[in-house]
């Protein structure tokens, strides 16, 4: 397609929201004059890299932890702004060791783990004694955001649950710290097996589900998605986890809850949006660069069913 004004202006509804993936705040205002249905993925990461740049615990340990609490309020709160009404789902941290070591200070507080992709990270952290205090400073940020900035249409997506009893605590913590449950959304990422073959345990926790299909395409098919060597062996339109999806999107929906995608096979593989449709996925989230093509093709699949 070629993107020009007119295809925009005439951009029709669609039933399957188109939603976008972003890190980086100071382009929320002008990526929101995209037509889209909200920001899908906002990765927490970009702001605490760029605009925070210490570990949570060394501005902690040094009682500077206002400055984490500010710097990640006033960037959530932008994109929040920026898509108001529109839903928008910020995940939790989902940084793994290796990165974390790179932020001022991490050295101290982070293993130094052969494989840090299967490490320290996700929800498996938030109730870590060692870790706890960190998470606090995230939950208030966004308690901030939600109850004294008001931006109700940010909610919440917890990263990386190895298990319900994980999700469990990470839920109760959320409410200890002032981020309730009974008053907002909470989605889980579907990026492990395991959340797949237990969705419908995940599904009577959280109000929703996101599929991460890089984690779970790299922990389905067991090859690391950063690997080169392996990379022709990366393929998210394998069976398997084609299959994994669609059964996702059957227990989720057995159980009324919506389903959404904001991995970047979407983004990357213009065909499967086809499959996602197929399968009812709710939303496609994707770059903003592709978010006018996939609208149109979301479109285009939706007026031949
Ligand atoms: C995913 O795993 O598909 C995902 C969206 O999370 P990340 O790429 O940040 O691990
Ligand atoms: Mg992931």
């Amino acid at each position: 397609y070629e993107v020009t004004e007119e295809v925009v202006d005439d951009l029709p509804e669609t039933d399957t929201d188109v939603r976008l993936i972003l890190g980086d705040p100071d382009r929320a205002f002008a990526l929101a004059s995209l037509p889209v249905d909200g920001v899908g993925l906002a990765r927490e990461e970009f702001i605490v890299t760029s605009h925070i740049g210490s570990h949570p615990l060394e501005l902690l340990g040094r009682g500077e932890e206002d400055r984490f609490i500010e710097a990640l309020r006033t960037g959530v709160a932008k994109i929040g702004t920026a898509f108001y009404p529109d839903e928008v789902v910020f995940r939790l941290s989902d940084f793994k060791t290796d990165e974390y070591r790179n932020l001022e200070g991490g050295w101290k507080y982070e293993p130094d783990e052969a494989n840090p992709m299967l490490g320290w990270r996700g929800a498996s952290r938030y109730y870590d004694e060692a870790f706890r205090e960190a998470f606090r400073l995230e939950c208030e940020a966004l308690r901030q955001v939600r109850q004294e900035v008001g931006l109700d249409n940010v909610i919440v997506m917890v990263p990386f649950c190895r298990t319900p009893e994980e999700g469990e605590r990470v839920l109760e913590l959320m409410d200890e710290y002032g981020l309730s449950s009974d008053e907002m959304d909470v989605y889980v990422m579907a990026e492990l097996p395991s959340n797949i073959v237990l969705a419908d345990r995940f599904a009577a926790l959280f109000d929703g589900f996101s599929i991460g299909s890089n984690d779970l395409t790299q922990l389905t098919l067991g090859v690391d998605r950063n690997s080169e060597r392996l990379a022709s062996l990366f393929d998210e339109t394998d069976e398997a986890v084609m299959r994994s999806i669609t059964s996702l999107i059957e227990e989720a929906h057995r159980q009324d809850l919506p389903v959404g995608i904001c991995g970047d096979a979407p983004s990357t593989i213009p065909e499967y949006s086809e499959f996602l449709l197929e399968a009812g996925i709710d939303s496609i989230s994707v770059s903003p660069d592709v978010a006018i093509e996939t609208m149109l093709t979301v479109a285009e699949l939706e007026r031949e069913e």
